[in-house]
């Protein structure tokens, strides 16, 4: 690079400017206001100001065992403040009594003072006023300063703006009354207020939203091609399932199943998520879309993330299915007889194989695998269903969950996936009642325990550990169902994943016909457990739960038409904790629970994204960008409806850009 000695340059070279078009998109990372100055008299504590001054006192305190310091007393004529800076041996030298200066800060009292630490500061000339305006602040690394790369950025952004490309054609412009993006690239740099930063940012963060979302739909109209299946969505063996089925479907699954079905019926390849919350009726809407592959002839796998969940659908299966003729195989980590299982499915003896990930190792091989349903798994990714394409010619998928995100957030984290709903649960359940007990109350829970076994019903004591941790005063599924064991007057089973298949299986087995009626439990039993009679939860240590979690387990109750009691044990320690504990009290819809822990978490820990947002976006903050998340999406959509593999030669600008994102793997590192 002309003009930038080495040491500098390896310092660009550090925050990713490998050359100088890199400038371009060296984002300040913000802009301070600088738009005027202030009089140090009128200075208000906790505001930012920039103000001008001259040194009166500047002392620097080497200090023995603290930090060096250097004070900076400063004075504008209606007042004076001190400026403070820590291990700043080198400005001492650079600030003179005398000097002027200009400096920008969030003003702060220190005993009756006011000061400002860390200030940007400027030195001044007489008579030299300060640039007032919005300032970029650069990231910088030690060897260079703000000043400098400031500099470097004045003198080269305008020879290297007027060569960046417009990728969006004009129609899309329009549409979204976006500016070009020459204009958002200079105005991200140098705005001259804060309407022109809005404006060029919403350019470029829709310019990300787009690119990436270009790409997604570009890709996945590449697998179109490569011909998906079309599925018999309302063949036979859909309606003997239905008519077998003892109660009705509700609205909210017909709906929902009418939309996967449509998407079904489509030569183009399903990628779906379907929303429910617990005890909304997922399985039913599963085994619709697995029997579409059967009617048609094909084949189709029902995954779920564990054994306990696989051997209960296993079961579903073989009840509803094995009587009207079809073959149900279950592959799981642990399942003995897997040689065979594996030549019977490659063999299509078998029509629908139910597993966990164990699905989609390599040893296991299908005949023709068409339809894929994921139990119990917001985050089934592209590459997952990469995965799976190498088992199958692109397979219709279908991705379930009940850990409820709003809708617009799915958008965001599943990308490509279209979203289905089962919207109100079926008819006839009586709610939960969640009561947060303290533990010198922790009785009056067993008590109602007994109560309900006594009635003939069924009842889960979950702990956070398989063995108790007195230190952390943590209760263990194996003492707790020892002590249960020795009082007497209910049947206790003990699960939890330390235990075998065939022990784990017996136990829900008896739990479920009532010769062991109350199941300790470690989280094991979290997600998709289906036990009607199921009255009563007790969750011991409750604040080691999560709201999702705990929603999750208060779920495994009211399945029933019987009254059902949620008790959740715990003196939680922390603000967080009993904020987590009140949600779960006064709130019964996932989905409202979803929010309130997204405004107690934040939205990084919640979807396990990173705190700043998803990688492969620079500007754009998927959480909080929604609305143009939503826009550059329907544009990126309309676009290749209209033109799908980009041949307008007023396209090709666009088609380079997005072709560069996906060898640059963004659309991976986002979708992934
Ligand atoms: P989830 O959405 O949590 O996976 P399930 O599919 O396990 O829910 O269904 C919960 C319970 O509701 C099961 O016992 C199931 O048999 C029952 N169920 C499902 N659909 C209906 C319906 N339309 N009417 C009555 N009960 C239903
Ligand atoms: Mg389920």
């Amino acid at each position: 690079m002309s003009g930038i000695g080495p040491k500098r340059a390896e310092a660009l070279a550090k925050l990713g400017v490998n050359q100088l078009g890199d400038l371009v998109e060296l984002w300040p990372r913000r802009h301070r206001d600088r738009t005027r100055t202030t009089p140090i008299r009128d200075l208000i504590e906790g505001g930012t100001y920039t103000i001008v001054g001259r040194v009166r006192q500047a002392s620097f305190n080497q200090g023995t065992g603290k930090r060096p310091t250097l004070r900076v007393l400063l004075d504008d004529g209606s007042g004076t403040i001190s400026l403070i800076f820590f291990n700043a041996g080198w400005l001492a030298k650079k600030i003179q009594p005398g000097n002027r200066l200009a400096a920008s800060g969030t003003v702060e009292r220190f005993g009756r003072g006011l000061t400002m630490s860390h200030p940007d500061i400027e030195h001044l000339a007489e008579e030299q006023m300060p640039e007032l305006g919005l300032i970029p602040i650069y990231p910088l690394t030690a060897e260079i300063s703000q000043r400098w790369m400031s500099d470097l950025m004045k003198r080269e952004l305008p020879t290297l703006l007027p060569e960046a490309t417009e990728p969006l054609p004009e129609s899309v412009r329009s549409q979204y009354s976006l500016p070009e993006r020459t204009w958002a690239l200079r105005h991200q740099h140098f705005p001259e207020n804060g309407d022109q930063l809005e404006a060029s940012r919403r350019r470029l963060v829709f310019d990300e939203f787009f690119r990436i979302g270009l790409a997604v739909h570009w890709l996945s109209g590449r697998t179109q091609e490569a011909s998906g299946w079309i599925q018999r969505p309302d063949g036979v063996l859909a309606q003997k399932f239905v008519a077998s089925l003892p109660f009705q479907m509700t609205a909210g699954q017909k709906t929902a199943w009418s939309e996967i079905a449509e998407d079904l019926a489509q030569p183009r390849p399903m990628a779906r998520l379907l929303q429910g919350d617990v005890g909304s009726g997922k399985t039913v809407v599963a085994v619709l879309s697995l029997l579409a592959a059967v009617d048609g002839g094909h084949q189709a796998a029902f995954m779920a993330p564990t054994e306990l969940l696989c051997e209960q659908h296993y079961q579903v299966l073989v009840r509803y299915l094995e009587p009207v003729g079809v073959r149900v195989g279950l592959l799981t980590g642990q399942t003995g007889s897997r040689q065979n299982l594996r030549r019977d499915l490659e063999r299509h003896q078998i029509d629908v194989a139910v597993g966990t990930q164990a699905l989609l190792s390599d040893q296991v091989a299908f005949d023709d695998l068409s339809v894929v349903v994921v139990d119990e798994q917001h985050r089934f990714g592209v590459r997952q269903r990469a995965r799976l394409s190498g088992k199958a010619q692109a397979p219709d998928v279908l991705v379930m969950t009940a850990t409820p995100i709003p809708r617009t957030m799915a958008l965001t984290v599943f990308g490509d996936l279209e979203v289905s709903q089962i919207h109100g649960s079926p008819p006839g359940r009586s709610p939960i009642t969640t009561i947060h007990l303290p533990y010198r109350e922790r009785k009056q829970a067993y008590q109602a325990v007994l109560k309900a076994v006594r009635a003939g019903g069924r009842a889960y004591v979950v702990c956070p550990l398989v063995n108790e941790n007195p230190e952390l005063e943590l209760h263990g599924a194996v003492e707790l169902a020892e002590g249960m064991k020795s009082m007497g007057g209910w049947q206790v089973g003990l699960v939890h994943g330390q235990l075998t298949m065939e022990e784990k299986t017996q136990v829900m087995q008896a739990f479920r016909e009532g010769t062991v009626n109350v199941l300790v439990a470690t989280s094991i039993i979290e997600v998709g457990v289906d036990v009607p009679e199921a009255t009563v939860i007790v969750i011991e240590n409750a604040e080691r739960f999560g709201i999702a979690q705990l929603h999750q387990l208060r779920g495994r109750v009211g399945r029933g038409t019987e009254p059902s009691t949620c008790f959740l044990l715990s003196d939680p320690r922390t603000e967080e904790g009993k904020e987590r504990l009140k949600a779960l009290v006064e709130h019964q819809d996932g989905l409202t629970l979803a929010e309130l822990d997204l405004a107690i978490r934040g939205p990084g820990e919640v979807l396990g994204l990173r705190q700043h947002g998803v990688s492969g976006f620079q500007l754009a903050r998927p959480l909080t960008d929604l609305a143009i998340l939503e826009e550059a999406r329907r544009a990126a959509r309309r676009l290749l409806a209209e033109d799908p593999e980009l041949l307008d030669p007023k396209h090709q600008a666009l088609k380079l850009w997005m072709l560069d994102a996906i060898e640059e793997n963004a659309v991976q590192q986002v979708l992934s």
